[in-house]
């Protein structure tokens, strides 16, 4: 016997079971009363090949603040991607899966002298800045480091807008910062922008991507000669969003503003990549029949056992709004007029204001798609209700594509129709028969030139 927590398990899926199949599996076991998560491992790695078929010149460094889950972290470093890090921590994190520092961008333009003391140290040489009290921290702390200047350019309609926070004014303030880099002998590379997280104004790229031509025009004025150009995040990942009508934009515009490949080019996506991997699973523990004054109920209250402390802190944080779905088709003769609430004692703790659903009972299950990202890492136990564990989940072809180049043992592998053998992730987890697994496994290497090329990110950093 011995103790694993779920969330190190990779449950391998056949052609039979997929998330949905799961996460039935999981809640009607009879055992399991706390809210899940399912994260599907697939799905990141569809999200790469989708990036590389509509971006192909733009490098993906993935935002880790977004969902910083060991699994996201080593499939993503498994394809090769670089990762944005905004704190030592995050750092530290992405250079023990043994990350090279050069595919790691510190992309925070605000950031303690102990942590530029680290990226000295660890040799994170590429950081973002925005404002003059930087470039003195960096003067002193890691003289030649390859600093980028962040420049506002902010989508009119985003999720998430940024730049009232980060970003210099591109006309006004750029100028006289890259002067006075040039002053202190600085080594400034590029530019970077952050449209807003959630962007919904493509077109807003291309103003940007223009805004950054005339920063980079300043610096050759100054002596500069800039190679980097980073064009942040804001891409959509929500399960039917597309990034085409954002690609094609970047696309056109790095054609007109920067044709020539010796300038390199970069992005910081995070929803993109995670948001519809990550599938959350909650159960009614209470309901409340509000009664209407011809005493017939007009208005029902479901509780369930996650909540804005917990995984729906994104519906404070990041503007989320989300999508409750039952687990099992009701019998829905009548729908009601319903609200959705958390499991603690905060009045503002409200999941879903008014939706209109067929009867629920108490035990009854509901699921959230589009989880993964701004959610789990946020995530409190405030009023001692558990963050929601996480059962990761692949299917047999990404396991084939993943389990040579990741840095997994075979016990962290199930193969199943079905994860049965999940104990659910509070309790010890039986080893898992060798004799279960898939033949392929004692066949090194086999398939996989087959399977690589399924993803096309040879590439890439590897
Ligand atoms: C949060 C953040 C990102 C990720 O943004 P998404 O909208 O999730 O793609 C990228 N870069 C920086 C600097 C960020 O702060």
């Amino acid at each position: 016997m011995k103790f694993i927590t779920s969330d190190k398990r990779v449950h391998i899926l056949d052609a039979h079971s997929n998330v949905w199949s799961v996460i039935m599996d999981i809640a009607d076991s009879g055992v399991q009363e706390e809210a899940f998560y399912v994260c599907d491992l697939g799905d990141i790695v569809r999200k790469h090949k989708t990036w590389k078929s509509f971006m192909p010149r733009v490098q993906p460094f993935y935002a880790v603040k977004c969902n910083d889950s060991l699994a996201v972290l080593e499939v993503l470093t498994a394809l090769g991607t670089g990762f944005d890090c905004a704190s030592k921590a995050e750092i530290n994190k992405v250079l023990a899966l043994g990350v090279n520092p050069n595919r790691i961008i510190f992309a925070n333009p605000a950031k303690p002298s102990s942590h530029i003391r680290y990226a000295c140290a660890t040799g994170v040489s590429t950081m973002t800045f925005d404002n003059e009290t930087e470039l003195h921290k960096v003067k002193n702390l890691y003289p030649d480091a390859d600093l980028v200047i962040r420049i506002r350019c902010d989508a009119a309609d985003a999720q998430c807008p940024l730049g009232m926070k980060f970003g210099c004014d591109p006309v006004t303030e750029a100028p006289r910062l890259l002067e006075k880099a040039r002053e202190l002998g600085l080594n400034v590379i590029g530019v970077s922008f952050h449209v807003g997280s959630g962007c919904r104004e493509p077109a807003v790229f291309e103003k940007a991507i223009a805004a950054a031509r005339v920063v980079f025009n300043v610096g050759l004025e100054l002596g500069y000669t800039f190679d980097l150009l980073d064009i942040g995040g804001g891409f959509p990942g929500d399960r039917g969003t597309s990034i085409d009508e954002i690609a094609e934009i970047v696309n056109s515009a790095l054609d007109t503003y920067f044709p020539s490949p010796s300038v390199r080019v970069i992005a910081e996506p995070g929803r993109f990549y995670v948001s519809s991997a990550y599938t959350l699973t909650c159960n009614i523990h209470s309901v409340r029949d509000v009664i209407g004054d011809d005493e017939t109920t007009r208005h029902k209250m479901y509780y369930i056992n996650d909540g804005v402390y917990g995984s729906f802190n994104c519906i404070l944080y990041d503007h989320q709004r989300v999508v409750p779905q039952p687990l099992h088709e009701l019998p829905a003769t009548k729908y009601y007029s319903s609200s959705i609430w958390g499991p603690t004692c905060d009045g503002l703790d409200q999941v879903v204001e008014e939706v209109l659903l067929p009867e629920m009972q108490i035990g009854d299950w509901i699921v959230f798609e589009n989880m993964g990202a701004y959610t789990l890492p946020v995530a409190s136990p405030f009023n001692g209700f558990p963050v929601a564990k996480v059962h990761v989940v692949a299917d047999e072809n990404i396991w084939l594509l993943l389990k040579d180049i990741l840095p997994l043992t075979e016990e962290h592998f199930v193969m199943n129709r079905a994860p049965t053998n999940l104990k659910l992730g509070f309790e010890d987890v039986e080893r898992v028969a060798v004799s279960k697994l898939p033949i392929r496994m004692h066949v090194p290497g086999a398939n996989s030139e087959h399977v690589l090329e399924y993803v096309g990110f040879l590439q890439d950093g590897n």
